[in-house]
């Protein structure tokens, strides 16, 4: 007898239902009423705090471990994660660390093997349920298991915010559509094509050990976390799009954040390694490539190749060789303070000064013979 799949009948109807709600009221309200600033405004403020909570806090602080936050920036991305309805971080890490730990593997929760829908939402509506591992960390965080016992419950009033919004502007049922249902459905969408898309469609400039592709189409629509090609690779990076020109807005508020004090401890991938990285998968490209041609081309192209590829280590193993000394020296001078390492600039000025005067003085000297030579030469010639 063959069995038929089961359906986790609540994440299926929650999922179907808040979507073809939202199918049928968004173009509704739009044909009958337009679409007002407060609606599109507060539409804005939302999806970016849940989308933000999900990308800085559910996935870069909790998942990974990637910095470090005081106890309000994690109450703030706990609430406003919840509101993603995405289930309890405890939960949303578990599977997540087991995703990176197998990624398109049997044991990966969201293996894009079994095709894009599946990765994208129907794991989620499968009763499968995959038991808690790997989280005893953050299970020592009574924020977290605070919000793992009640997380539903909060997800509904942070979700409902434009709801008491529409009640003081006289406006419920526009914020109804485009506040709380559309945005949740957006919100949902846009977190899964990061298990779908971006183990689909893009390009692999790190790694091709596994599906994950950087895709800069994505980054906006999920605050950043669109380099997923980087993230599988340091996962434990706090950014996504490493690169100052790609899009990552989950990076620059933490970077905010740390500027006021409210986070730290920021872990990054050395810019050598990145460099390295992506070198060795353009040469194993180019080598790939190579095999395919004639002996005669391709024996002189591969030697030039090596020889390049030696400038480039030596010129970047000197370059992290002269980083490593300016973090070494910077340490120095934090260490000691300030005024400790003005002093010290100063007498090595004063003792370089000293050397410079000694020097001049015997130049001066030896000029001083050189003339008495000359002019005594000059008498008697
Ligand atoms: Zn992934
Ligand atoms: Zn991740």
């Amino acid at each position: 007898m063959v069995h038929g799949k089961r359906w986790n009948l609540l994440n299926t109807l929650f999922l179907t239902g808040t979507l073809a709600l939202a199918v049928v009221l968004v173009p509704w309200r739009l044909a009958t009423s337009g679409l007002r600033w407060s609606e599109a405004l507060v539409f804005a403020a939302m999806i970016f705090a849940v989308g933000t909570a999900i990308s800085g806090g559910y996935h870069r602080l909790f998942s990974h471990r990637a910095y470090k936050a005081s106890w309000p920036v994690r109450f703030l991305f706990l609430c406003f994660g919840a509101a993603a309805f995405e289930n309890s971080v405890l939960k949303w890490s578990s599977d997540h660390r087991v995703h990176h730990q197998h990624v398109d593997t049997e044991k990966d929760p969201y293996q894009i093997g079994k095709g894009f829908w599946y990765a994208h939402w129907t794991w989620v509506m499968e009763a499968k349920e995959l038991p808690l591992a790997g989280v005893a960390d953050l299970e020592k965080d009574p924020l977290v298991r605070w919000q793992h016992r009640h997380h539903f419950l909060i997800g509904a009033v942070v979700a409902t915010i434009p709801l008491w919004i529409g009640l003081a502007t006289g406006n419920v049922l526009g914020h109804l559509v485009f506040g709380v249902v559309l945005r949740i459905v957006m919100t949902h969408h846009t977190t899964f094509f990061i298990n779908s898309a971006a183990h689909m469609f893009g390009s692999r400039p790190y790694t091709d050990a596994n599906t994950a592709r950087d895709n800069w189409l994505l980054a906006p629509l999920t605050y950043g976390e669109g380099y997923h090609n980087f993230h599988h690779l340091w996962q434990w990076d706090y950014r996504n799009g490493a690169l100052w020109y790609q899009w990552d807005t989950t990076k620059w508020l933490l970077n905010v954040l740390g500027w006021m004090g409210l986070v730290g401890q920021f872990r990054r991938v050395p810019e050598a390694a990145m460099t390295r990285a992506r070198l060795h998968m353009e040469e194993k490209r180019l080598h790939e490539r190579l095999s395919l041609a004639s002996p005669g081309v391709a024996t002189p192209m591969r030697d030039r190749l090596a020889a390049a590829r030696l400038k480039l280590d030596t010129a970047l193993g000197a370059l992290h060789d002269r980083h490593e000394a300016w973090q070494a020296k910077k340490a120095e001078w934090r260490a000691k303070g300030l005024a400790e390492a003005w002093r010290e600039a100063k007498a090595e000025r004063r003792a370089a000064l000293a050397l410079h005067r000694a020097e001049l003085r015997m130049a001066w000297a030896e000029w001083k013979a050189a003339r008495l030579e000359v002019r005594s030469a000059l008498v008697y010639a």
